[in-house]
């Protein structure tokens, strides 16, 4: 399968395994959960655009962490975050909710509450660029799901349900480069899956090549994401505490 990615959108690697996701348009730059910031401001400055929004999807550090320095370096950056965390998320000037739709430059963005990861996660959806895209973050991952810290194995089900009534064709933006782990840990319970073993096949080449391995495509993950598989909450439910154990 190949994935037909937005060529206007960028994924720069911090940190460990995080991906920073920028959007361009024309001389304006989008940043999705900027970790930490030089990174971000080495390309924005190489680039000769200027930071218009910081998009947050949840306030963990590695999401949020390079935020005030951004702010500090372009005052006028708005910086778009859930409104039920405004304790968290300190600097949002604006405040969204589930529903609620946001013009972001010339682009119409669906704010999809994802609940599981955290209390207040937060995902940005949009049907106009080439294919839908949808900013993601620690909700779902390449074969994979984020660990629920605050909220309930229900609430996590219920997201990966909503992430499936989008089009088959949305260009899903993960916040982490863990593809390679999850296949791995999916083969550990489906040894003979072929799907996941060939899209670990495709993986280990894109990791050689040293290319990300995401943006995914819902349609890909139907196949490959034991998650989005999962029929039931029980299903869910026993491969989440597997996975959770998994070394
Ligand atoms: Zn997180």
């Amino acid at each position: 399968m190949t994935i037909n990615k937005e060529k206007r959108i960028f994924g720069i690697p911090v940190l460990e395994d995080n991906i920073i996701w920028i959007w361009e348009e024309n001389k304006s730059a989008i940043v999705i959960d900027p970790g930490i910031s030089q990174p971000v401001i080495s390309w924005i400055e190489s680039r000769n655009l200027k930071l218009e929004y910081i998009l947050q999807t949840h306030h963990h550090h590695d999401h949020i962490g390079g935020t005030q320095e951004l702010l500090r370096k372009w005052p006028n950056v708005k910086i778009i975050a859930s409104e039920k965390d405004k304790k968290r998320i300190p600097l949002q000037n604006i405040s969204i909710s589930d529903g609620d739709s946001i013009k972001i430059l010339n682009k119409e963005f669906q704010i999809i509450e994802l609940k599981g990861h955290t209390s207040t996660h937060i995902s940005f959806y949009s049907k106009d660029f080439e294919n839908p895209i949808l900013f993601v973050g620690d909700t779902l991952f390449s074969g994979g799901c984020g660990r629920i810290f605050e909220g309930t194995h229900l609430e996590m089900f219920n997201s990966l349900k909503r992430i499936l009534s989008l089009p088959i064709n949305t260009i899903i933006y993960c916040a982490h480069e863990y593809t390679k782990s999850n296949l791995l840990w999916a083969l550990d319970i489906y040894p003979n899956d072929k799907l996941i073993k060939k899209k670990l096949e495709e993986t280990k080449k894109q990791i050689l090549a040293k290319n990300l391995t995401i943006p995914t495509t819902l349609e890909e993950e139907m196949h490959i994401n034991l998650f989005l598989r999962a029929k039931s909450l029980s299903e869910f439910s026993y491969l989440r505490a597997k996975k959770d154990s998994w070394v």
